[in-house]
């Protein structure tokens, strides 16, 4: 089937992985408000990660980055007193990055650069960003030490802080005046089937979501759409997705998220949702299916996929 997903990083990689090995045609439209400008570089973690797991270079045990990876040149940032130091930039990884913002600089769109990069990878899907334009997540904390409230970047919430400052809100800046790209929403009106990952609601999904067109291209279309549970036994299995949840007033369940996203009939989303056997769930005018939801290996995978498809 001709498959349009929408993806964050990790999550989203592996369940594509599985949408890959049933066969499909996939197209992933992959989140872009995790993005940052690093020492003058266009850094892009989700597009990254996806690319990366799918093509096979993905380091296996981080979930981020390149296998094999080594630190030199952060190492030697740091020694000049240049950080951030808890963004972990790889040597590999660097190249990626080089290369994105020459062909930025040159005058490509993202979506032509992430093109380009996948010549190399071969990710067996068409990877698209949301959108070509800059989006970057913000989240409204209070200043530990003076506790003055202000808006950091998303990447030093998450990875700096570990999601550990209450967010007051979380803000995908520019998403307002963003547009999505015709291959986005062609992707969505050509669609069989639209899969929602099991990503995090809030920072991947909802940034997708709030480019202004996508949800409107996504109600329009003739494709079913179906979502994966985030939320297995109750809580989130990597990650901090209930902190995103908590900051935007959803609670950490299966059901919770469900009635977030909505029932399409009534305006939202979904037509389906698909639930671990353990977490209940009832969502007028959803039809909820029930299975294992834990993408323990390909083959866990490869059924949540068809589940997803059969519901
Ligand atoms: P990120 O951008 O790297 O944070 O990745 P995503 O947003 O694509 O996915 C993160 C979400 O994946 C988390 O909220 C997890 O709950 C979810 N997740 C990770 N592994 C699994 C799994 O095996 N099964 C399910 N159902 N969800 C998972
Ligand atoms: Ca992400």
């Amino acid at each position: 089937m001709r498959v349009t997903a929408l993806a964050g990083g990790f999550g989203g990689a592996r369940f594509l992985a599985g949408v890959v090995a049933e066969g499909h045609e996939v197209t992933a439209v992959v989140n872009t408000g995790d993005d940052l400008w690093l020492h003058g570089l266009k850094v892009c973690p989700d597009l990254d990660t996806v690319m990366y797991t799918l093509g096979g270079g993905i380091s296996a045990e981080r979930g981020w980055g390149r296998e094999g990876e080594t630190f030199a040149v952060s190492g030697e940032l740091a020694a000049y007193g240049f950080g951030p130091a808890w963004f972990g930039l790889g040597d590999r990884d660097l190249a990626t990055h080089l290369i994105r913002t020459q062909l930025l600089e040159a005058g490509q769109s993202l979506t032509d650069v992430t093109a380009a990069l996948c010549a190399r990878w071969r990710p067996g899907v068409t990877l698209l960003p949301m959108t070509d334009d800059r989006v970057e997540t913000h989240v409204v904390v209070d200043d530990p030490e003076t506790g003055t409230r202000h808006a950091i970047h998303f990447q030093e919430w998450w990875v700096r802080h570990r999601a550990a400052l209450p967010a007051h809100a979380i803000v995908p800046v520019g998403a307002e005046e963003a547009k999505p790209t015709p291959a986005v929403l062609q992707a969505i009106s050509d669609a069989e089937i639209v899969l929602l990952p099991p990503s995090n609601p809030v920072v991947s999904i909802g940034t997708v979501l709030a480019v202004p067109g996508i949800r409107d291209a996504l109600l329009a279309a003739d494709a079913r759409i179906v979502g994966v549970s985030p939320i297995v036994g109750g809580s989130p299995v990597r990650g901090m997705a209930a902190e995103c949840l908590t900051a935007i007033g959803v609670e950490t369940s299966a059901q919770g998220v469900a009635a977030h996203y909505g029932a399409r009939s009534a305006g939202g989303l979904l037509d389906g949702w698909l639930v671990d056997s353990s977490d209940p769930c009832e969502v007028e005018g959803i039809a909820v299916g029930a299975l294992p939801l834990l993408m323990t290996d390909l083959d866990a995978t490869r059924a949540i996929v068809r589940a997803a498809i059969a519901l």
